[in-house]
């Protein structure tokens, strides 16, 4: 079955959109053959297409390393098993160097990428997500995980890429 993982920085809501996606309170600890134990998923059903589900962000056990060196393993781990991406920035927060790192490495990636930015849940939001339209991307979805503006016409895309 097809895999699609969530990325993005600590904290921009990728639990969230999980569960959202889920429709779970709880991110599921994973059961699934060849999906390591320190990310969490799910299966999906959307629109009669079924998909696993991959939540990113736990801590990868080994070196002790940042935050930030962390979140970038979970991107190559996620490049590595999943089929197609969603990354995740955050409207409130803005722009953050590490959004740039880490569209950079998914860039290179052959694997369809969804770049979305979340919390967006006013209009305010929606001028802090044009942050993200700098980076040159073809295609930015704005998004609240909390309230599920946007969801739907992320995961649209989402399936019919798989
Ligand atoms: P993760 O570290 O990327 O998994 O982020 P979480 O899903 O744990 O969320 C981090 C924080 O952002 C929590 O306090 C969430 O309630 C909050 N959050 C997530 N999505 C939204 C959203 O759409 N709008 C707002 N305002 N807050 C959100
Ligand atoms: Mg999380």
């Amino acid at each position: 079955m097809s895999v699609v993982a969530i990325v993005g920085r600590p904290n921009v809501g990728k639990s969230t959109l999980f569960n959202r996606i889920c429709r779970r309170r709880h991110a599921l600890v994973d059961d699934f053959p060849g999906v390591t134990r320190d990310r969490l998923s799910a299966p999906v059903e959307y629109e009669g297409r079924r998909f696993i589900l991959m939540d990113t962000g736990g801590y990868l056990s080994g070196d002790a390393t940042t935050f930030a060196e962390q979140t970038r393993r979970q991107v190559l781990l996620a490049l590595d098993e999943a089929d197609a991406i969603i990354f995740l920035a955050d409207a409130k927060a803005g722009l953050h160097p590490g959004d740039e790192e880490l569209v950079h490495l998914l860039r290179r990636s052959q694997k369809p990428v969804f770049y979305a930015v979340n919390k967006v849940d006013g209009r305010e939001q929606e001028v802090h997500a044009a942050e993200f339209f700098g980076l040159g991307l073809d295609r930015i979805y704005s998004v609240s995980a909390a309230h599920g503006y946007g969801v739907r016409e992320l995961l649209d895309d989402v399936v019919a890429s798989l």
